[in-house]
């Protein structure tokens, strides 16, 4: 049978990502409610914008229950102010802003910049034998991990060469881009793999 793997769904680029996890082989699920996020087997927390999302969840009384959820195990894919979320420590995050955690993680937020607000590259990922085309759109970046994280990859050209943009940690998955644009399936596949086998 097909996972069911959620997409949180309070803000931020929802559809897209329900779109890719059903191309990935999975049954995906809008999660705005509590009943939702325990019919899980797997979660994204999508791009959008990591305070705004964080005070509604906090509204919606999905703040701890998320918590819950990733400490408890539940695989959970973060991408770009998902990985935010993910994150134990945020730097450059709003005055007080809180994460759900679990991923040993310090992320810089709008790490490129003002200058390079958005761009793409040609990124390899660890599991994937061609690069992936990395979109970056106002995107943090990987200051530090803590031994028990698994670098996935890192920026290759430019002024930010060597950042680590991608990483994982057991049942967690994070990264700066956007996988679910440009209709490569293919970081979505690994998550849906990792779901499997937890
Ligand atoms: N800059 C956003 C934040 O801090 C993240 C941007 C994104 O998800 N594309 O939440």
């Amino acid at each position: 049978m097909d996972p069911t793997i959620g997409v949180l769904a309070l803000q931020g680029d929802v559809r897209e990502h329900l779109e890719v996890l059903r191309a990935a082989g999975a049954e995906p699920l809008a999660v705005r409610r509590r009943v939702e996020l325990a019919a899980c087997d797997g979660l994204v927390i999508p791009g959008g914008e990591s305070t705004t999302m964080v005070k509604l969840a906090r509204i919606f009384e999905l703040l701890e229950p998320l918590r819950d959820a990733v400490r408890g195990g539940l695989p959970t894919f973060g991408t770009c102010a998902g990985m935010i979320l993910l994150a134990d420590r945020i730097e450059d995050g709003a005055a007080g802003q809180e994460s759900v955690g679990g991923l040993h993680i310090t992320v810089r937020r709008n790490a490129f910049g003002r200058q390079v607000d958005s761009f793409e590259e040609d990124l390899h990922l660890d599991g994937l034998a061609d690069p992936v085309r990395a979109i970056f759109i106002r995107a943090p970046w990987v200051e530090a991990v803590d031994e028990d994280v698994e670098v996935l990859g890192r920026v290759e050209d430019g002024p930010a060469a060597g950042r680590i943009v991608a990483v994982r940690q057991g049942p967690l998955m994070a990264t700066s881009f956007h996988p679910e644009v440009g209709g490569d399936g293919r970081v979505h596949g690994m998550f849906v793999d990792l779901v499997r086998s937890a």
